[in-house]
This record gives C-alpha cells, structure tokens and sequence, in this order.
C-alpha cells in the first residue's frame, strides 16, 4: 500500500457478491443510513455503513441469496426492502446500461 498519488480520485471496492473489484463510480453503493433505513446511494455520499455490488442484476439476487447484503451492513433485511431495493436497484441498471454502450 505504498502508492497513494494514483488513487487520490478513484477509489476502487469490491462487489459483495462476486468479489471483482472496480472503480467506485462502477459499483452501486447500497447504504444503511443513520435511520437504519437500507437503501440505494447512487451519488456515494450518504452517511452509513455501505456494501457495493456491481450494475448487474446476478450480482444483486446472489447478494440477496447469499445474505452477502446483510453480512455487509450487519442488519437483517426484510422481503419487502429486498423487493424496493432491487426496483431500484434495476432502474439504476437500466441507466447504466445506456451510456456503457457508449464505452464500448
Ligand atoms: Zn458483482
């Protein structure tokens, strides 16, 4: 860990369901914030314990499957806030997919 200067902006985690590490802008940030209420952080900056996964609806059904999500933000997560989530989990998807198309 003794290079610093290359990674002042980009921060890199690893999705909590398959383990590849990406750039942080990469991943979806799922919070669990001061109210203990678990949601999407698509700008990274809410306040809270975090878990990232990658934009890909597998990674979400096997962070839920596996209980990754729980183990991550160490609460327990009810159907209906997995169901909420990856409603909002796939809407973010969605967007993503569009401008990776762009990339390449
Ligand atoms: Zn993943």
């Amino acid at each position: 860990m003794a290079v610093r200067k290359a990674t002042t902006h980009e921060a890199w985690r690893s999705c909590i369901a398959c383990r590849r590490q990406a750039p942080k802008p990469a991943l979806v940030r799922i919070v669990c914030d001061a109210e203990h209420t678990v949601r999407i952080d698509p700008g990274g900056r809410v306040a809270g314990r975090g878990a990232y996964l990658c934009k890909c609806s597998e990674c979400f059904a096997n962070a839920r499957r596996k209980r990754r999500l729980e183990q991550a933000l160490r609460l327990s997560i009810a159907d209906n806030v997995y169901e909420r989530l990856g409603r909002e989990f796939s809407d973010l998807c969605c967007l993503n997919m569009e401008e990776d198309r762009i990339d390449g």
